[in-house]
């Protein structure tokens, strides 16, 4: 289950599951809209698949939110290594 609405710096983006995130590429499995503080992911991914595409969208957000280049590689890389050590290490779970 993903979370409805996701803060990024100061702003709130929501999460929505759509049928197709960009109508001019359907290969496109997720995708953040920042002037309707929208991110969309593709309805119907497995639950890790989509958990990822999500943190890969957040992370273009935090790019945007620190002005950084929006360079696809450096997204994916933090975006794929992130999801794996938080995942992997309940790093915020309640002691
Ligand atoms: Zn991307």
């Amino acid at each position: 289950m993903l979370p409805e609405v996701i803060k990024i710096g100061g702003i709130e983006y929501r999460v929505k599951l759509v049928d197709a995130c960009d109508e001019d590429n359907l290969n496109i499995d997720g995708k953040i809209l920042f002037p309707n503080q929208e991110i969309r992911v593709k309805k119907g991914l497995e639950k890790q698949y989509g958990e990822n595409i999500l943190l890969h969208e957040i992370i273009h957000g935090i790019f945007e939110f620190c002005g950084w280049d929006q360079d696809e590689e450096n997204v994916t890389r933090l975006s794929n290594a992130l999801y794996q050590v938080l995942k992997d290490n309940n790093v915020f779970k309640e002691r």
